[in-house]
């Protein structure tokens, strides 16, 4: 059965400690989060310290304010017609589920409130778990691209479908907040600098128990 677990240890000696996410406040990772769809984090950086300038890094004001004012400061983030409604929305029902209380919001149910996240307007599954897991401290597996493009590399499984990569990591790691936030973070750096679509294996500490580059060995060997 495949581990994950010795191939977490063995990224987290070649990249370090990734102290990811980097947010000075629970509200400030929810933000991110819903900024972050087809971007880089520098963009969602700089559209968050417009949001901080503005004095709309609160949830009450943030829903008060004008869609057009939104809009101009998250810009650098890009999809500007679309992340102005989804922070909008969200502070409109953190303020209806717990008065814009976000320690309260998170105080209830795990499934409920996942199930309440995903029914907002732009926000799918690895959204609703970075969330729930940056922000709210819940154990629950992010699953992005690059899970998914290193986890079928690596030989652990075939499918691409968000709940089956999920259930993957979760049956097979311990249920721990600190662990899941760091193996996250660890999966993107790898897939940002090695894993990449034209993979860097002959850097990699994983190509050892590596599907893709065993493969890959054998054809070239004559
Ligand atoms: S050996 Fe290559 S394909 Fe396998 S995980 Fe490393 S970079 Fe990715």
């Amino acid at each position: 059965m495949a581990d994950p677990g010795p191939v977490f240890d063995r990224l987290s000696r070649r990249f370090g400690p990734q102290h990811w996410w980097p947010a000075e406040t629970p509200f400030e990772v929810v933000v991110g989060a819903l900024l972050m769809a087809q971007t880089s984090w520098g963009n969602v950086e700089a559209a968050i310290e417009n949001l901080r300038r503005a004095g709309l890094l609160e949830p009450r004001a943030l829903a008060s304010a004008p869609l057009g004012t939104v809009r101009a400061l998250v810009r650098p983030a890009g999809l500007y017609r679309q992340k102005p409604g989804r922070l909008k929305g969200f502070c409109r029902h953190l303020l209806r589920a717990s008065g814009g209380d976000l320690d309260r919001f998170f105080s209830r149910n795990f499934e409920a409130i996942r199930r309440e996240l995903l029914g907002l307007e732009g926000v799918g599954p690895e959204t609703a778990d970075s969330i729930l897991l940056y922000a709210g401290g819940f154990p629950t597996f992010v699953v992005d691209a690059y899970t998914v493009r290193i986890g079928q590399r690596l030989g652990w499984f075939t499918t691409d479908r968000y709940d089956d990569v999920k259930a993957f990591f979760e049956s097979r790691l311990p249920r721990d907040v600190a662990r899941y936030r760091e193996d996250h973070a660890l999966l993107v750096a790898h897939g940002k600098e090695i894993c990449r679509p034209r993979p860097r294996c002959d850097a990699c500490p994983l190509r050892r128990g590596c599907a893709y580059y065993q493969e890959r060995k054998r054809r070239a060997s004559p």
